[in-house]
């Protein structure tokens, strides 16, 4: 089934009108896994934060079907309930907010979204528990404040567990790869492959074939100069990684 549907996109940056994104085309099915590969500078967080409504960023035209409805409408907090999930690639920490608090708040407004009742600090306890395992992480970490003093691995881990408790029709992960050492990305990589099922999909940004090992992507985009000039399968990616993005011609 047809999960998301980018069509001719173009964005420009809001403060300076600078094109950025110059007709992105990509089709995503649920159950696939994408990767977006480029160059440093080519567009691809730009891309990402421009599906999740960054507010940086000016869509100056083409079109974005996420689901059936159009992405485009929605604010970036309407694109999460609807079920679209980003990590960034600096997440903030934010004092004061305990990991688990922030993650009931964020669980709870998703469950009211979908007409379901709230859970309360000990169910939620019980199902982030669960939760827990599938990302490796120890239950400590939950009463971490929300990102401050994480390790780069430790941050990337959050990530994944914040996408585990709320579930996504489509994760977009941005350089979860970038700062870790093989042991982290093995683990965070795990952790995605864990939480993939036949419906839902990830679409990855990443420089660096290396990730792809871990994660097996259906498809691999390049992204050159805010389009997406190739696309091929995991293939694609071992020849970038032979040859560089000189050997890949659009
Ligand atoms: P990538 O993720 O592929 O490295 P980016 O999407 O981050 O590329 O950036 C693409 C281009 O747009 C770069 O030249 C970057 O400097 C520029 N850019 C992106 N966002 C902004 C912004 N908010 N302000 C100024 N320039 C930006
Ligand atoms: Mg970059
Ligand atoms: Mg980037």
């Amino acid at each position: 089934k047809l999960l998301l549907e980018v069509k001719d996109l173009t964005a420009v940056i809001a403060e300076s009108q600078l094109p950025i994104l110059k007709g992105v085309n990509l089709v995503i099915y649920e159950g696939e896994v994408h990767a977006v590969m480029g160059k440093n500078g080519s567009g691809k967080s730009t891309f990402s934060k421009v599906l999740v409504g960054h507010p940086d960023y000016e869509v100056t035209g083409g079109s974005v079907v996420f689901k059936g409805e159009n992405l485009l409408d929605m604010d970036p907090e309407e694109r999460s309930l609807a079920g679209l999930f980003m990590s960034f690639q600096s997440p903030i920490a934010i004092p004061g907010v305990s990991n688990i608090d922030f993650l009931n708040m964020a669980y709870n407004a998703r469950r009211k979204k979908l007409g379901l009742p709230e859970l309360g600090p000990l169910e939620f306890y019980d199902f982030i528990s669960r939760r827990l395992k599938i990302v490796k992480m120890d239950t400590n970490f939950l009463n971490r404040n929300v990102n401050e003093g994480f390790s780069g691995g430790e941050r990337k881990r959050n990530e994944i567990l914040q996408l585990a408790v709320l579930g996504a029709d489509l994760a977009i992960l941005d350089e979860i790869d970038s700062g870790l050492d093989v042991d982290a990305l093995q683990d965070v990589a795990e952790a995605v492959n864990g939480l993939l099922t036949p419906k839902n999909s990830v679409l990855m940004i990443t420089h660096y074939q290396r990730l792809l090992d871990y994660i097996k992507p259906s498809y691999v985009h390049i992204m050159e100069d805010g389009k997406i000039v190739k696309t091929g399968d995991s293939s694609l990616a071992q020849q970038l990684e032979k040859e560089g993005y000189k050997g890949i011609s659009a």
